[in-house]
């Protein structure tokens, strides 16, 4: 028969086995999970440097805001997009100074509206960057609620420059005329549709004036078409200089100008810009130690109730009456004393 205390003893040494069998398996449970965490944790890496590097490889930046602190959280392309250290302190009220007055105020509305409706937000803003160089970026931003209020807005912003300066040179070609640098037959058109359209806050009263040079075709076969070409660019600044508050200077076609006048000019001023322009456009242009001379007739129609292809074609029903009239002259389109000019090109 056992004693007491071998019994104790026995039970103790049970017990110890079982409680160091639970420690080994939990002990093997915590290997097992840290295992697991350490995989994950791996592969979130890796995500993350894949993430880094595609979105560093399409220069599209990522960036945070909480809506509460506004404190920011950015990848590195947009710290580089802001010309910033990737240690820089972020503080908003400061990144808010980078944008350019318009852009500022376009950003500031649109996040109002965007967080106020939770529906986010995007735009083309221009920045002025910490090495003080211009860039444009494209903004979006996406709205984060918990519990029906918005916490956080998140999104993307991307360097647009070269597409922006792309987009301003097309423009360009598309609206101006690349010899002289005046706007081209298209703005002209457009110009012209905007300022005859019926406003009832707006005076009728305007005018269009048409330019055509005297006998150019002369100076072309005389001097040559660079010579002609160097004519052509001497108009365009006088006809700049003669026009300053006017509308729209524009050339319309080889040696015709078109000069539009918006409201706020009479008559009287009307008829002294016609003439300061002729006076402008006679004095001789020097090229290669020669005097050119040169010369303009203008034909004019006021902004009356017609269409803006209507308007074209009485002016250049008064211009052919100034050249008919012996050139280097100014003719007002009025319709019961021109009825009997016959307009080649109205035809
Ligand atoms: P008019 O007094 O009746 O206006 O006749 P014009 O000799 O001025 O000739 P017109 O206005 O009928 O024709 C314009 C001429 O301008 C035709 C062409 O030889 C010339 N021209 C058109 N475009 C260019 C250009 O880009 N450069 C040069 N150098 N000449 C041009
Ligand atoms: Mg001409």
């Amino acid at each position: 028969m056992r004693s007491p205390s071998s019994r104790r003893i026995r039970r103790r040494a049970v017990l110890r086995d079982r409680d160091a069998g639970m420690i080994a398996g939990l002990e093997a449970r915590l290997e097992a999970q840290a295992a697991l965490i350490r995989e994950q944790a791996a592969s979130l890496a890796h995500s993350q440097k894949i993430f880094d590097r595609a979105s560093a490889a399409a220069r599209i930046g990522v960036w945070q805001c909480n809506l509460a602190d506004q404190a920011l959280l950015w990848t590195d392309v947009v710290y580089d997009l802001f010309d910033l250290p990737r240690d820089a302190a972020l503080d908003r009220s400061e990144i808010v100074k980078c944008y350019t007055p318009a852009s500022a105020a376009e950003l500031h509305a649109k996040r109002s509206k965007g967080i106020a409706e939770r529906t986010g937000f995007g735009l083309d803003a221009e920045i002025v960057t910490a090495k003080g160089n211009r860039r444009w970026i494209r903004i979006t931003a996406s709205v984060e609620c918990e519990d029906g209020v918005a916490v956080r807005i998140f999104g993307m912003k991307q360097d647009i420059t070269e597409e922006k300066i792309l987009a301003d040179q097309t423009r360009y070609l598309a609206e101006y005329d690349v010899m002289t640098g005046l706007a081209n037959r298209s703005l002209f058109q457009s110009k012209l549709a905007e300022l005859t359209a019926p406003s009832p806050d707006q005076p009728a009263l305007g005018a269009l004036l048409l330019v055509d040079l005297d006998g150019f075709k002369q100076i072309n076969d005389t001097f040559g078409h660079i010579a002609g070409d160097e004519c052509l660019k001497e108009v365009a600044r006088r006809l700049e200089g003669a026009c300053v508050g006017v509308d729209l200077v524009s050339r319309i076609g080889g040696d015709e100008f078109a000069v539009l006048v918006g409201p706020g000019l009479d008559l009287a001023k009307i008829s002294e810009l016609a003439r300061d322009i002729i006076d402008r456009l006679g004095r001789p242009v020097g090229h290669g130690g020669r005097a050119l001379k040169l010369g303009a007739s203008i034909g004019i129609a006021l902004y009356e109730e017609c269409t803006p292809s209507e308007l074209l074609v009485r002016a250049d029903t008064a211009l052919y009456a100034a050249k008919f009239a012996g050139r280097n002259t100014f003719r007002m389109f009025k319709a019961t004393e021109m009825s009997g000019v016959r307009n080649p090109r109205a035809a």
